[in-house]
């Protein structure tokens, strides 16, 4: 695999409160020589928390959104540098969820990632085709598609990561097979090349994402152009995902 540290990267949504700090120190804990990166991506209320609770460890935090301005009368919203600020080295941008919950398009997911850049995030930029698009043989045109709308220029492999996140098997426990895995990460790394060159293209990390498991981890991570994942349900446990890091270390170590 080129020059890429793989990553497990784990986004915890909505869920946790203080008491969930227990499963950083836990992680922390049992992936002290872990060769993966390791980014776990909590609520905003906990970020600060659990970058302090990972500071010394192979631990990195992540917001999961931030707004495309800096400051300003944006109620609700958090900023690029307020995530920086309370210890993030990364966010999580357009996932599905907020492409649909929030009406998020790729331009909206595009200014994000400046914004991101700007403040000194590496972001994560999710992509992936619903269902019905699947079903309509669409997929790659609509991942296609929110690459070129979501990515900004000036990507780097240390400040772009892409998540490939087919909406339909988000929470679901339904998992593409690896040709269908495959078919759209290399898809992914042959338009990055195109778009910022091979250097850069083959530099960016490429993460699937969609009811990984321990269980189910080895497989997806022997494809190649997958360089980890993005874990929703599996990263709420230091056991789980625990057991995924240990999958990706041995696959790409
Ligand atoms: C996610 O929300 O990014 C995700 C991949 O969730 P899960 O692992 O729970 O399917």
């Amino acid at each position: 695999m080129a020059d890429r540290t793989p990553l497990a990267a784990g986004n915890w949504k909505m869920n946790g409160t203080a008491a969930a700090l227990d499963q950083v120190k836990a992680l922390a804990d049992a992936q002290g020589s872990a060769a993966s990166d390791i980014l776990l991506c909590p609520p905003a209320t906990l970020l600060q928390r659990m970058a302090q609770a990972a500071e010394g460890t192979k631990i990195s935090v992540g917001g999961q959104d931030c707004h495309w301005n800096e400051i300003g009368a944006h109620t609700g919203d958090v900023s690029a540098a307020m995530l920086k600020d309370a210890g993030a080295t990364a966010v999580i941008l357009g996932h599905s969820e907020r492409r649909a919950d929030h009406a998020e398009t790729d331009e909206i997911v595009r200014n994000k990632t400046k914004a991101a850049w700007e403040a000194g995030l590496m972001a994560v930029v999710c992509v992936g085709e619903t269902l019905a698009e699947r079903e309509a043989a669409n997929t790659i045109a609509i991942i296609e598609g929110q690459l070129a709308g979501s990515l900004p220029e000036q990507a780097t492999g240390h400040n772009l990561v892409v998540a490939y996140e087919p909406v339909w098997a988000i929470g679901t426990g339904k998992v593409p097979t690896t040709d269908q895995i495959g078919e759209v990460h290399d898809m992914i790394r042959s338009r990055l090349i195109e778009r910022f060159g091979a250097g850069v293209g083959k530099s960016v990390r490429v993460l699937y994402g969609g009811s990984v498991k321990p269980s189910n981890a080895t497989e997806i991570f022997a494809v190649e152009n997958v360089d980890g994942a993005l874990v929703g349900g599996a990263s709420l446990k230091a056991d789980d995902f625990g057991g995924i890091i240990a999958a990706l270390d041995t696959a790409k170590g």
